[in-house]
């Protein structure tokens, strides 16, 4: 029901200014006669305030601006952006970074924690941690770590491949590097040598095997290891990956295992190792409530289990704190029905809680929150190559007299059809159309006489779903009729690329023109990216109370009209792949500074074609050599003209060297 409401205020916006059929007048225009704002109307149909908020705004003029911290006062546009790297030669696609982002991120959930601590009078401090698997990028890591130092912030890994970016690039003593995930004796090897120069690496385990190989591996090269321990909590997360906590979760110990292992270790003489306890209950954790079930029942843990080993002296509650991509601030998937605060106090508290009832020292608090920290930095840009629909707008058709009779009626039923017979004439054209597909079978029809009939009867049902939008309750066969009406935008991006999570999980992100708002966008459809993949779409969007199958967006009017995603800075990086070789898009790091100066502070090219090939094995001079190998045969065998066989060469050579998108002349 739902859309329903949508696509009446939907409705109510192109009334202001068009007919569908005509261009868009620009909304300023109309603006003075109109209360309630068009430019406002447009910002609220994409919701850019709702899931905008500190990050994203809109200026005047219709256009997407920065609106984070370091841009106060100066309202930076995407578009401008755009527009000065095209002079650069870097088109879209590309991702626009914003470093600034990251430490905003930091700061805030930095700040959360210490007005928690505070405000509960906590007696123990608290370290951020970055999950690198969440963006690996190194300017990404290393902007986090540069602005993390003052908080101490940590790295966790969990693969060898993490940890040696870990080893080098976090230079703080202080900051703890966490080791998660399966490992093997080099893995250990390289965490417990680490222990020589004094890091605080903690080896977190999740099987009685892994401690046996740590142990053993500790007497070998003499090291005490800083022992974490995973827990597999009976509390679930919610959301999407609510599956990978609770009692079947693929991770951590259970109460018996953990139990042999404090046995373990103290038979060892090694019980004052066990530093730290860990759990992870999911990512995008929608419910503030499955936040504190856990760290409860965690907290407990922790509190009997410092009873026994002393040394226990921190507790990680992992990752999940989530973004909210649709700005419903619910407990949607989308969303999250909690502010950072909210998620820092209810750690912070909850904890404390459960150690004054133990009577036991509070903890240490790590958290390794990943999404949260880089989501919000990442902005994919692209444009829009073309738009298709199945029908056309106006059917004008002469001599209609003439026409065969099935082709008479359902130009009768298009000219007839309004808000009273419009379910009645739509099943008619249903049957019309029939009919004709017979007589064509037949051969009484000729393709002319098709065509039209097919035309005229996209032209019925697309005024039919006009008038059921103006009904009180539309009914269903119309909602499917509208989706299959649906228009198709291709747009210059691939979705396996750039943002797989669309795609593998049915993740949202919200999606919106990053120009033209002050005009009321007059169409619906769905993005279909660049590859030959029926899955490479989007047709899924946010909404504030339901996801929304098709975006409203704007005609097409010779100028490159852009689409930004947002928030695609966790996962979506690493992620992506070559599908249909499409590679690796432009990154652009920009940076608000003090003056309100926009810089562009580093461009890393997307790949070339020949990037991408190298990665499956093509080297570029093989290619070119083989080739030249085929043109030289087309000039002897086929009559190829030398001058046209150079022509092709350079054709070949200069493909090789471009970019895998398409390229905006
Ligand atoms: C993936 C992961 C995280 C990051 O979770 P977010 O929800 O992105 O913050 C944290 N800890 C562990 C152990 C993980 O596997």
């Amino acid at each position: 029901m739902k859309a329903l409401k949508d696509n009446v205020r939907f409705a109510k916006v192109s009334r202001l200014t068009t007919n569908s059929s005509e261009k868009p007048k620009r909304l300023s225009a109309v603006r003075a006669s109109n209360s309630r704002n068009a430019l406002e109307e447009t910002i609220d149909l994409y919701g850019v305030r709702n899931w905008g908020g500190e990050y994203f705004d809109v200026n005047p003029n219709g256009e997407v601006v920065l609106a984070f911290e370091a841009t106060r006062g100066t309202p930076v546009s995407l578009k401008s952006i755009v527009d000065e790297l095209r002079k650069r030669g870097i088109s879209t696609p590309v991702v626009l970074r914003f470093p600034q982002l990251l430490d905003y991120q930091i700061k805030k959930l930095a700040g959360a924690f210490k007005s928690a601590i505070q405000e509960f009078d906590y007696q123990r401090e608290y370290t951020p941690v970055y999950p690198i698997k969440v963006n690996q990028k190194k300017e990404i890591v290393q902007e986090i770590l540069d602005f993390g130092e003052r908080y101490n912030l940590g790295i966790e890994v969990g693969s060898k491949a993490e940890l040696t970016v870990a080893m080098a690039l976090s230079k703080n003593p202080e900051s703890p590097i966490i080791c998660n995930g399966v490992k093997d004796d080099a893995y250990l090897r390289l965490a417990l040598l680490s222990r020589h120069m004094g890091r605080r690496v903690f080896v977190v385990l999740e099987s009685l095997f892994e401690l046996r190989l740590l142990l053993d591996l500790s007497k070998k090269l003499k090291v005490r290891p800083m022992i974490g321990l995973r827990l597999k909590l009976s509390a679930r997360g919610s959301g999407k990956w609510e599956k990978s906590s609770g009692d079947l979760s693929k991770f951590g110990f259970t109460t018996t295992d953990l139990l042999k292992c404090i046995e373990i270790l103290s038979g060892e003489g090694l019980s004052d190792c066990l530093a730290l306890l860990h759990f992870h209950i999911g990512s995008q954790v929608t419910d503030i409530k499955r936040v504190k079930y856990a760290v409860k029942e965690a907290a407990r843990t922790y509190a009997k289990l410092r009873k026994m080993c002393p040394s226990l002296d921190y507790l990680d509650v992992g990752g999940g704190l989530g973004l909210d991509y649709d700005g419903s601030k619910t407990a949607s998937e989308s969303s999250v029905n909690y502010s950072v605060q909210e998620y820092a106090n209810d750690i912070v508290y909850s904890i404390k809680e459960v150690c004054e009832n133990e009577d036991v020292r509070e903890p240490i608090i790590i958290t390794e929150n990943g999404r949260m920290v880089a989501g919000p930095h990442a902005v994919l840009l692209f444009n829009v190559v073309n738009e298709l629909s199945l029908s056309n707008g106006q059917i004008r058709v002469s001599n209609i007299e003439t026409k065969p009779q099935v082709i008479q009626e359902m130009h009768d039923l298009y000219t007839r059809i309004n808000g009273k017979n419009y379910r009645e004439y739509y099943h008619d054209v249903v049957d019309q159309r029939d009919e004709m597909f017979s007589l064509f079978n037949l051969g009484y029809l000729s393709l002319e006489d098709r065509g039209l009939g097919q035309e005229l009867f996209w032209g019925v049902c697309e005024r039919a779903i006009k008038y059921a939008k103006m009904a009180k309750h539309m009914p269903e066969e119309f909602e499917d009729l509208e989706r299959r009406l649906s228009r198709k935008f291709i747009c210059n991006f691939s979705v396996f690329q750039s943002i797989p999570d669309s795609w593998a999980i049915d993740q949202l992100f919200p999606i919106v023109p990053i120009h033209r708002l002050d005009e009321a966008p007059d169409r619906t459809g769905y993005l279909a990216d660049l590859t030959c993949d029926s899955d490479g779409k989007v047709d899924n969007f946010i909404d504030l109370r339901d996801v929304k199958e098709s975006l409203e967006l704007h005609a097409l009017n010779g100028e490159p009209y852009y689409l930004g995603v947002f928030f695609t800075g966790a996962y979506q990086d690493v992620m992506g792949d070559y599908h249909n070789l499409f590679g690796q898009v432009h990154d652009a790091f920009v940076v608000v500074d003090g003056k309100g100066n926009c810089l562009i502070t580093k461009i890393i090219p997307g790949h070339k074609i020949e990037g991408v090939l190298k990665v499956f094995g093509y080297e570029r001079d093989e290619l070119l050599s083989e080739f030249r190998g085929r043109v030289g045969e087309g000039v002897s065998r086929e009559g190829l003209k030398p001058e046209w066989g150079s022509h092709l060469m350079r054709e070949y050579e200069a493909a090789l060297g471009s970019y895998t998108y398409l390229t905006l002349e």
